[in-house]
């Protein structure tokens, strides 16, 4: 427990740090820090408290809750994620601060076409959700499982520990974010921000310990996580191990109702 404290300070130390050696300069890159701060956590703490207004109210998952809500230390452990994120947006903001190009672009032409937009989007999904099952996998084994055990800590959660993970996991997560500050890495901006804001709704719902019948009507239908299914996690941390999609629970025999198969 200790060594992992150590290892995700001196990270997030080395991760504030780098931001010296930004070609635009120190004062631009913390102010684009700053910035990319307060623009990421503002909608997910809003997010969050709605979110769990709303499901506070209805049936828990888990029934009565028997144990505190921890909501201050989920929100602060959501925070230091958020800090993150915003140190790997802070690179392409501090490009898009003096004018220079970013592999934001805002037209189908700049992105390579429709196609390009289609298949490229399309084939990320696919690459991005193995990533997350798989780091998410490696993250509950006994060497990196001291990185996780934080986010383990919230068993019947609210909407505000849906982020609520240690530095390295979000290191693991939000890496991809660096890449929009490299111009032959084109993405297009209204499918870009439109499936990042669908995922961090999606995350809230997953977190928020309720369902709503027409979410889980749906979702599963499209091979997406649900609440009910990622509660199940948080509940007995053996089995759904899918963020995003259901698919590789599916596939490697990890989904709860496959495990409880091969135990009878
Ligand atoms: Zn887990």
């Amino acid at each position: 427990m200790k060594h992992a404290r150590w290892v995700e300070g001196s990270l997030l130390g080395a991760l504030l740090l780098a931001g010296l050696f930004c070609p635009q300069g120190p004062a631009v890159f913390y102010g684009s820090l700053a910035l990319a701060f307060v623009g990421v956590a503002t909608p997910i703490l809003v997010g969050a408290a709605l979110v769990t207004l709303v499901a506070e109210r209805r049936t828990r998952l888990q029934g009565p809750r028997r144990a505190p809500r921890l909501v201050w230390r989920s929100a602060k452990d959501t925070m230091l994620a958020v800090l993150v994120a915003a140190c790997f947006l802070a690179w392409p903001f501090a490009r898009l601060w003096v004018d220079a190009p970013t592999g934001l672009v805002w037209t189908v032409d700049e992105a390579g076409g429709l196609y390009a937009v289609i298949f490229g989007n399309l084939a990320a999904l696919v690459v991005l959700d193995a990533w997350l099952y798989w780091k998410h996998r490696l993250l509950h084994t006994r060497l990196l499982f001291p990185f996780h055990r934080a986010h383990h800590a919230y068993r019947d959660p609210t909407a505000f520990a849906s982020f609520a993970v240690g530095t390295v996991e979000s290191v693991l997560t939000f890496w991809p974010i660096v890449l929009l500050a490299f111009p032959w890495a084109t993405h297009y901006a209204p499918v870009y921000f439109g499936l990042v804001g669908g995922f961090v709704l999606l995350n809230l719902y997953l977190h928020c310990g309720a369902t709503s019948r027409l979410v889980e009507a749906t979702l599963p239908r499209l091979g997406v996580n649900t609440s009910a299914f990622h509660n199940r996690h948080h509940a007995n941390a053996n089995v759904n191990f899918g963020e995003a999609m259901i698919v590789w629970d599916l596939l490697m025999g990890s989904h709860e109702a496959a495990v409880k198969a091969r135990r009878t």
